[in-house]
């Protein structure tokens, strides 16, 4: 794997964690599918071996999109086949929701965009429709017409003109037109949205000094700021409460008659159209769960979906956490905060897995010296947890993903996100073993490494140990940094505000490269020896020095939690680090490499971080975690960015990477029943989008 460092960075960013959520609350279409079939071949046979898949599937922009194998699928029995496909339709049917919550707009421009598409006879060879349609791939990577990791909106590459005449000649059948609504009238709404550049210029904005919720396009909120927000939500939390629901996660703020109130993501409120499909499917899925507790845990999500109650989906998570053992898992609901610059309203998103059970029992060992990492760790005694309960991992595999987490997907997982369920009942932390394995195999010889690296021996080692650093880096992360340290009494993590997300990610990388090089890790056999763990200590100090800003766009600050907290973490140990020369930054043939002198030295100062970001949550010490971010984590050196862009350009690599996902095909007798669950592997990204577009789509284009 020549690749390595590629995979690194997504690995990083991609990673989905939980432990922020209520942090912030205080203060702030049926004549395609001959097409589609000729797109889509079964390889689901013997005879696909490893070696001849191929897992690109298209390539635009800055974006790279993958297909994922289903290993092993053919083996598990009807019931788990049976089960994974239920559950995979209640995961696409919930499409709509995340593309709605993204921008109001967005189902508009999509239902638009599909319709042209279908509808289009013209020359595709011409510049301007290739414009359009690199456009419209970029808006359906995205859900939505902002960039979904820049958040920033996309600029169209063809004229408002040609756009307006795409339109036109498009069948009116097809086109999202309300009652009565002309093509002209559908224009007039399109083009500012499309095409001003200012007009919801950003889907999330988090700049200080403005009104993150009016400065934001996402739609949590509407014609209300930030103030009234704060406000409402104040005068009904309880800080007293000990087990508080996940207030405002499932609803959308809105003024009316002049009175701020809340809409319910619920069966028979918004969103309900798409809602009682889900919860359609989910219903099937309850009737050949893998066992008792897993049915009552569906019959909970149920009537969460029935009711919007999150008292319901509480409990629903307390049983779901403590349920470790079947071999079909799913995440289903409205989870995430990250895209609500308030951090309260939760996207979309589904996932259905599988165990990778051999996989399984390298994340058990690291589990189940838990405590004697706590024990051992370089922070404060006083801040270590006296007992590290309930940290289950497991490696699985992706059977389809769904909403937020489509086609962009996360690479592991650590759930369920409430702070107090997480203490009384554990948490499940996964890391994604297909979706890691295709980014990996995808992005060999990609020449990254080559280009990046500050010497042979790192490439060497690169090459050697990068998979395995990397996946252990990612175990580390989610299994044990997230779940270890304690709060000082009397303090209250929130007060981190906007500085918590990037601080607890810094908390859980730091504990992993902590630990990577301790003498335990060798002694339980996860590594052979220490070069393992330099060639992680590579890869993320060179990550963070210099590779991870060629997802930045000239003159722009790091914004997105990871990146921060990589940054800030690399730019830390190397100014600590800069007397002993321990990481050395060095110019040849006019380009910048960084190089690790001292690895012992630099584990370290990875350890002194540890105990001072500890600290800092510990004790919610504002100041301190503010002055660490901004001092180390945002700001990018122009001339560097400048030269780095450069060579990142000439490799002509996608920052980003997303996936299709395979089509589940249920086999039936002739009683309707199912015999057996086929996979078929699609290989047309476009195509799956408008398959979806027509197969999924239960909102209007406004709601
Ligand atoms: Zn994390």
């Amino acid at each position: 794997m020549t690749s390595t460092v590629l995979v690194f960075v997504i690995l990083h960013h991609q990673t989905k964690h939980s432990a922020m959520k209520k942090s912030l609350i205080l203060c702030t279409i049926a004549f395609m599918s001959m097409i589609m079939f000729n797109s889509c071949r079964n390889t689901a046979s013997k005879t696909d071996s490893a070696d001849d898949f191929d897992y690109n599937v298209d390539r635009f922009e800055d974006i790279r999109v993958l297909r994922y194998k289903l290993p092993a699928f053919e083996n598990l029995s009807l019931q788990e086949k049976e089960f994974i496909y239920y559950l995979s339709e209640a995961a696409l049917c919930g499409r709509d929701i995340q593309w709605d919550q993204n921008f109001k707009y967005n189902l508009l421009v999509r239902k638009t965009l599909e319709a042209i598409l279908l509808s289009y006879k013209g020359d595709k060879d011409n510049d301007e429709y290739k414009a359009f349609v690199t456009y419209a791939k970029r808006v359906f990577f995205a859900n939505g017409i902002h960039h979904h990791y820049s958040n920033d909106k996309f600029i169209p590459g063809f004229s408002r003109e040609y756009f307006i005449s795409l339109i036109n000649s498009s069948e009116a059948s097809l086109l999202p037109l309300s009652d009565g609504q002309t093509a002209e009238a559908l224009t007039g709404i399109l083009i500012p949205v499309m095409f001003d550049p200012i007009l919801y210029a950003k889907k999330v904005d988090q700049s200080q000094g403005s009104d993150m919720i009016t400065s934001s396009s996402v739609n949590f909120y509407e014609g209300v700021s930030q103030a009234e927000v704060e406000t409402y939500y104040s005068g009904i939390v309880d800080p007293a409460d000990l087990t508080p629901i996940s207030y405002g996660q499932n609803t959308k703020v809105v003024k009316r008659n002049g009175k701020v109130e809340e809409l319910t993501y619920k069966a028979d409120g918004l969103y309900g159209q798409a809602i009682e499909r889900i919860i359609f499917w989910l219903e099937k899925a309850k009737e050949v769960a893998m066992n008792e507790i897993q049915e009552k845990e569906l019959a909970l999500l149920i009537d969460y979906y029935r009711t919007g109650d999150l008292k319901t989906w509480d409990d629903y998570n307390i049983i779901w956490a403590r349920n470790t053992t079947p071999s079909v898992d799913y995440i289903n609901g409205f989870i995430e905060t990250y895209n609500d610059p308030l951090g309260l309203k939760a996207n979309w998103e589904a996932i259905v897995d599988y165990k990778d059970t051999e996989a399984t029992k390298r994340t058990e060992l690291i589990t189940a010296n838990a405590q004697w990492f706590e024990d051992n760790s370089p922070v404060n005694p006083s801040y270590r947890k006296e007992t590290v309960t309930g940290v289950a991992a497991s490696v699985i595999n992706i059977a389809m993903l769904g909403g937020d987490c489509y086609p962009a997907s996360p690479l592991g997982i650590n759930l369920p996100n409430s702070n107090w369920i997480r203490t009384q009942s554990g948490s499940k932390s996964v890391t994604l073993a297909n979706i890691t394995d295709a980014i990996d195999i995808a992005s060999r010889g990609g020449g990254m490494l080559q280009e990046f690296a500050a010497d042979e021996d790192e490439i060497k080692r690169a090459m050697e140990y990068g998979s395995l650093a990397s996946a252990l880096h990612t175990d580390f992360h989610e299994c044990i940094g997230h779940a270890s340290g304690k709060m000082a009494p009397g303090k209250d993590a929130n007060s981190l505000k906007n500085y918590y997300s990037p601080l607890e990610e810094a908390r859980a990388d730091l504990f992993a490269l902590y630990y990577l090089m301790d003498e335990k890790v060798i002694e339980l056999g996860l590594i052979p020896d220490h070069e393992a763990a330099k060639a992680e200590y590579d890869s993320f100090i060179r990550n963070g020095l210099l590779t991870q800003i060629v997802r930045i766009k000239p003159g722009k600050d790091i914004e997105q939690a990871h990146m921060r907290d990589r940054a800030a973490i690399s730019h830390w140990v190397y100014e600590k680090g800069k007397a002993d020369n321990v990481i050395e930054v060095f110019k040849r043939d006019g380009k910048t490499f960084v190089k690790i002198n001292d690895y012992q030295k630099l584990r370290t100062l990875f350890g002194e971080m540890l105990a001072e970001i500890q600290r800092i949550k510990s004790e919610g010490d504002f100041e301190a975690g503010k002055a660490i971010i901004e001092n180390y984590g945002v700001k990018i050196d122009q001339s560097l960015h400048t030269e780095v862009l450069e060579r990142y350009a000439k490799l002509n690599l996608a920052p980003y990477t997303g996936f299709i996902n395979p089509k589940l095909i249920p086999v039936t007798d002739a009683n309707g029943m199912i015999t057996d669950i086929k996979v078929e592997y699609c290989s047309d990204f476009l195509q799956q989008m408008l398959d979806y577009g027509r197969d999924y789509a239960y909102l209007p284009a406004i709601n």
